[in-house]
């Protein structure tokens, strides 16, 4: 009988891909999927680190577990991801009952571990090293990329699909655990990613999201020539099938004028950019350990806007980091006002043990602070959102539908007419009234109605009948 495996991911796009590949390997191993934990036999978590929450939500599901372990002893229940990486050995001392640990850099050892969990081997735990426990070149081998296999069916839908480009992060912001959880950057080879890109295009892919925790960072160097990710962008841009390319998450320094170029002179490159700022005010900033000024940032924005006009941009914002006043707080809604982002994720600083921002700087914003701040930083953008999506009512844009709204899903909409959602070109949201047989394809809509989050249309229809003159 199949092995019956539940999966829940937390956090960021990487997670998400992640999660893919290490179901296909273990569709492969025989196991097949169930949507609740109490179906499974095997439970995995994917876990995030980069905040408390995301954390403190995973301890609760185990906790949650504890007794259906008891009743069932066979069950395997197993933490992956940047979590298990950051925590290691604590994992099994709060959840006792978790058979396997294993970092993103060992992800291809699961359906191993878990063969050994069930011969009664015990706990399994696999991590890579510390970032400072060896060389840069063995602490680079122990976050093994792991992109082989792939699973149509843990897409976010068929016709689109991430691929990495890159592993890891070098920058070493001041609250970020990434680059302690995830290892050193290393790019992969362009000749490795467009073999992906080609098989995801013969699979029926239509968008393709180039994955890198700063994505404008890739650098290949081989025989003495060095590909960047416009040269990247201009390889994968003659693959037949592939209709949109995007990238993310960009680094603001590393914003190049030839990759800028490259989005403004390539169709098939989405003009959407996100591209954090974190925050307002160069003390700020500088405490992050970002790299830049906000004078600085401000002028790669201008470059931006003056090279791929009519650019969709987003940020990440981080409010009530260490040290934050009312003055910098108004520092950075100025630049909100001012820059006109498509849309921004705010979120109020969780201070990480293990960074440098943990050690350094007290985390001294009170909670209330940071919410309201946060509050009202959304109130800010949301007002700019809405302001800047209400111009494309009466225009026609061009969609990728990507299946039933979440408002057809929650009503079990069966028909073949239903709500659909889909994206533009610069990645806003449509919702228009459609038909099955339009999932996928790429089509021309109406707006007729906009918020601060979603146009809502209709599908332009072409007249087909015979031309009537007026004889007047
Ligand atoms: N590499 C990307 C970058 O540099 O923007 C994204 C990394 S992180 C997964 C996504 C976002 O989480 C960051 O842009 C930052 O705004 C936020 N973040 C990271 N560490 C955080 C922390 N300790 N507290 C609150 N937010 C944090
Ligand atoms: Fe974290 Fe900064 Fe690296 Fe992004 S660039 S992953 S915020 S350290």
């Amino acid at each position: 009988m199949a092995k019956r495996l539940y999966i829940e991911t937390v956090g960021c796009q990487m997670n998400m891909l992640d999660s893919e590949l290490v179901v296909a390997s273990l569709r492969k191993a025989g196991y097949e999927v169930v949507d609740k934990p109490a179906k499974a036999d095997t439970i995995l978590f994917n876990t995030c680190s980069v905040r408390q929450h995301a954390e403190d939500k995973i301890y609760s599901a185990l906790g949650r577990l504890k007794h259906a372990k008891q009743h069932n002893p066979d069950k395997i229940i197993g933490v992956l991801g940047c979590m298990a990486q950051k925590d290691q050995r604590l994992i099994f001392e709060r959840a006792p009952f978790v058979d396997l640990v294993v970092g993103p850099g060992q992800l291809h050892q699961v359906p191993e571990l878990l063969e050994k969990v069930a011969a009664g081997e015990g706990q399994q735990l696999e991590v890579s090293l510390d970032r400072k426990a060896g060389t840069r070149a063995e602490i680079e081998e122990s976050f093994e990329s792991y992109d082989p296999l792939r699973d149509p069916q843990m897409r976010p839908t068929p016709y689109q699909a991430f691929v990495r480009i890159m592993i890891g992060c070098d920058k070493f912001c001041t609250y970020c655990i990434v680059p302690s959880v995830r290892g050193p950057e290393q790019s992969r080879p362009p000749e490795h990613i467009e073999a992906e890109a080609r098989q995801l295009a013969a699979e029926g892919c239509r968008e393709i999201t180039l994955l890198g925790q700063t994505v404008n960072s890739y650098k290949h160097g081989a025989n003495g020539h060095t590909t960047r990710l416009s040269d990247l962008l201009c390889r994968l841009h003659d693959i037949e099938g592939i209709a949109r390319l995007k990238f993310v998450t960009n680094f603001p320094k590393d914003m190049t004028d030839d990759l800028l170029e490259a989005v403004r002179d390539l169709p098939k490159c989405s003009p959407y950019l996100h591209v954090p700022a974190q925050s307002g005010p160069n003390d700020v900033l500088a405490r992050m350990k970002r790299g830049y000024t906000v004078e600085e940032y401000r002028e790669m924005l201008a470059r931006i806007y003056a090279t791929v006009p009519g650019a969709a941009v987003t940020s990440d914002f981080i409010v009530g980091f260490c040290g934050e006043t009312d003055e910098d707080f108004e520092a950075t809604a100025q630049l909100v006002r001012e820059s006109r982002f498509k849309n921004s994720f705010i979120f109020k600083y969780s201070e990480r043990p293990g960074t440098k921002g943990a050690s350094l700087y007290a985390d001294d914003i009170p909670e209330d602070v940071k919410r309201r701040r946060n509050n009202e930083l959304l109130a800010i953008q949301n007002e700019i959102s809405e302001a800047d999506n209400q111009p494309f009512v009466g225009r026609e844009v061009e969609v990728l539908v990507e299946g039933p709204s979440k408002a057809s899903q929650k009503h079990g909409d069966d028909g073949p007419v239903l709500q659909l959602v889909g994206r533009t070109h610069c990645d806003r949201i449509v919702v228009f009234t459609g038909n099955r047989r339009q999932i996928g394809q790429l089509l021309p809509i109406t707006i007729v109605e906009a918020n601060a989050f979603t146009l809502f249309g209709s599908v332009v229809t072409q007249h087909a009948g015979p031309e009537v003159y007026s004889l007047g």
